[in-house]
C-alpha cells in the first residue's frame, strides 16, 4: 500500500469534524450546483488505478456543492435527528475495523454490543424485556419485519404456513391502519405480497392519531379474516400517538397481530414527561423505531422489536449448511432477526449513543426538542402565523396570512439558509412542517430561525401585495 491508512483516515476524519465545527455557522443549504456535481463526481470510470488520497481529495472536494447540513442545529425538516459525537465516532470504528454484524463467529463484539444495547432500549423504551430486537436499516425495514412476523403469526392461527406454502391461495390477511399510517406501511404491504390494497383505513381525530371508535366499527366488519392491526407513535406531520392502551385491546378481541410504528414517537417513551403518551405499548407484538431520528445516531440505523423471540427468528432466518457451528450463543443468531445476512455492526453507534446520553440524557434530548418545538410554534404564532396541530411532541404545522404562498415561502427560507424547513400537505392545505429532533439545536437556534421565516413570510406578502 503506498498510502499510509493512519493520514488517510485521520485526514477523513479531520474533514467530517471540520464539517461538524462549522455546519452551524454556514448556510444550512449550500450553494447547489448539480452541473458541478456531475462534472466533479460523474464521467467515465478512469482505466488506472488513483491513489487513495487522491480519492478522498477529489471526493471532498467534488461533493461540496452537495452537502447539506442536516447534521446542523438549524435543519428542521423531515425528522432526520442529529449524529451524537461518540455515535459518530463509534460508526467510524465500525467501518474502520469492518465488522460484519451476522453472527458470533464474524463478530462476537458486535453481538455482544447489540445484546447490551437491546437490552437499554427495551428498559428505556418500556417493552417486555423479552422481545428480541434486531438492529435493521430505518423504520421502512423495521415496518416489513414486524408486518412480516405478524403475517406468519396471523397466517399460521388460519393453518396456513406461509413460509412453505406463500401467499398464493392463502386466506386473504386484513391489515387495519389508521388513515393517517405512515406510507411506508403501504410499502411493506407491497414488498410482502399483501398489497395495498388489503390496507383498511381508520379515519383519524383531528390531531392525527387514530379513531378508536372507528377502529371498533372497522375490526368488526370481518370477524373471521387474518388480521394485522398497525398502530403509531408520533404522526409524521403533528407527532400525535395512538392511544394504544385503548386501541391494543380491541385488536386483541379479534385475534389480531399488533405492530407500533414508532419511528421517532417510541422515544416520547424514555421521558417521565411524555410516556403518557405511549401509555400501553407494551401490549403490542412488534415495534419499530429509529435510532438514527431522535435517538440521533448516523444513519441508518433502526431497531425491529418483537414479543415473540422465535417467531421473529422464524420469519427472518434462512439456513444454510455452511452457517452450521458457526458459534451462535441463543437459538438464533443476529442476522436471523433482520432482513440482510452481512451488514455493517450497526450496534456500535446505537451502544455509544445510550453510553453518552443515559438514561436521564435521553429523556433530556426528547424533552428539550419538545420545548422547543413549542418556543418556535409560540413565536410564529405571536407574530400572527397560525399553527395547525397540537404541540404534543416535536413536530409543529404553520401556515401564513397568505395560504397560497406557503411552498414560495419555503422555497425562501431554504434559499436564505438560515434554517431548513419542509413543506407538507396536511387536511388539504399546504403547510410549512418543522420538526426539532436534533440534541444540538438551542433557543438561540429556534430564535434566530423563527427570525429568518417571518422575513420571507413578509417579504413575500409585501411583493405580491
Ligand atoms: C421516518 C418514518 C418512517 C420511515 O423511516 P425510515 O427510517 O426513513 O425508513 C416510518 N414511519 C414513521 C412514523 C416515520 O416518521
Amino acid at each position: 500500500m503506498t498510502d499510509d491508512l493512519l493520514s488517510l483516515f485521520t485526514n477523513a476524519a479531520q474533514v467530517a469534524a471540520d464539517h461538524r465545527a462549522t455546519v452551524g455557522a454556514r448556510p444550512v443549504q449550500p450553494e447547489i450546483d448539480r452541473v458541478a456535481l456531475d462534472n466533479a463526481l460523474g464521467g467515465v470510470l478512469p482505466d488506472a488505478p488513483t491513489p487513495p488520497s487522491e480519492v478522498i481529495e477529489q471526493l471532498v472536494a467534488g461533493t461540496a456543492p452537495g452537502i447539506m447540513g442536516t447534521v446542523g442545529p438549524r435543519f428542521f425538516g423531515f425528522v432526520t435527528g442529529g449524529a451524537l459525537p461518540a455515535a459518530s465516532a463509534a460508526d467510524i470504528l465500525a467501518v474502520g475495523w469492518d465488522q460484519c454484524a451476522y453472527n458470533e463467529a464474524l463478530s462476537p463484539a458486535a453481538a455482544a454490543v447489540e445484546r447490551a444495547a437491546g437490552t437499554w432500549l427495551k428498559d428505556l423504551l418500556h417493552l417486555p424485556a423479552s422481545a428480541s430486537v434486531g438492529f435493521v436499516t430505518g423504520a421502512q425495514a423495521t415496518n416489513t419485519v414486524g408486518l412480516a412476523i405478524g403475517r406468519t403469526k396471523v397466517l399460521a392461527d388460519a393453518g396456513w404456513d406461509v413460509a412453505r406454502d406463500g401467499l398464493a391461495g392463502a386466506p386473504r390477511v386484513r391489515i387495519v391502519a389508521s388513515e393517517e399510517r405512515h406510507a411506508t406501511i403501504d410499502r411493506s404491504a407491497k414488498l410482502l405480497g399483501l398489497g395495498t390494497a388489503s390496507i383498511e383505513p381508520v379515519a383519524a381525530d383531528a390531531n392525527g392519531a387514530i379513531d378508536v371508535a372507528r377502529l371498533r366499527e372497522v375490526l368488526a366488519r370481518d370477524t373471521t379474516a387474518p388480521i394485522i392491526v398497525s398502530l403509531q407513535l408520533g404522526n409524521v406531520n403533528t407527532g400525535a400517538c395512538d392511544d394504544l392502551r385503548t386501541a391494543i385491546p380491541l385488536a386483541r378481541e379479534h385475534g389480531a397481530w399488533v405492530h407500533v410504528d414508532g419511528a421517532f414517537g417510541l422515544w416520547a417513551a424514555a421521558s417521565p414527561r411524555t410516556a403518557h403518551l405511549t401509555d400501553g405499548v407494551e401490549l403490542a407484538d412488534s415495534w419499530g423505531t429509529d435510532a438514527h431520528k431522535w435517538l440521533n445516531v448516523p444513519y441508518d440505523s433502526g431497531l425491529a422489536f418483537c414479543r415473540d423471540p422465535e417467531l421473529h427468528a422464524a420469519t427472518m432466518s434462512y439456513s444454510a449448511s455452511y452457517l452450521t457451528g458457526s458459534g451462535a450463543a441463543a437459538d438464533y443468531v443476529l442476522g436471523d432477526l433482520t432482513a440482510e445476512s452481512s451488514r455493517r455492526a450497526r450496534g456500535l453507534a446505537v451502544w455509544a449513543a445510550l453510553r453518552e446520553l443515559g438514561r436521564t440524557g435521553v429523556a433530556d434530548l426528547v424533552d428539550q426538542c419538545c420545548e422547543l418545538a413549542r418556543r418556535m410554534a409560540g413565536r410564529l404564532a405571536a407574530a400572527g402565523a397560525t399553527i395547525h396541530n397540537d404541540v404534543v411532541l416535536n413536530q409543529v404545522l404553520v401556515s401564513f396570512r397568505d395560504l397560497a404562498r406557503t411552498d414560495a415561502i419555503i422555497e425562501q427560507v431554504q434559499r436564505e439558509g438560515t434554517c431548513w424547513v419542509g413543506g407538507t400537505t396536511w387536511r388539504g392545505r399546504r403547510l410549512m412542517r418543522f420538526s426539532v429532533s436534533n440534541a444540538d439545536t438551542t433557543e438561540h437556534d429556534i430564535d434566530v430561525s423563527a427570525d429568518a421565516i417571518l422575513t420571507a413570510a413578509r417579504e413575500g406578502t409585501d411583493h405580491c401585495s
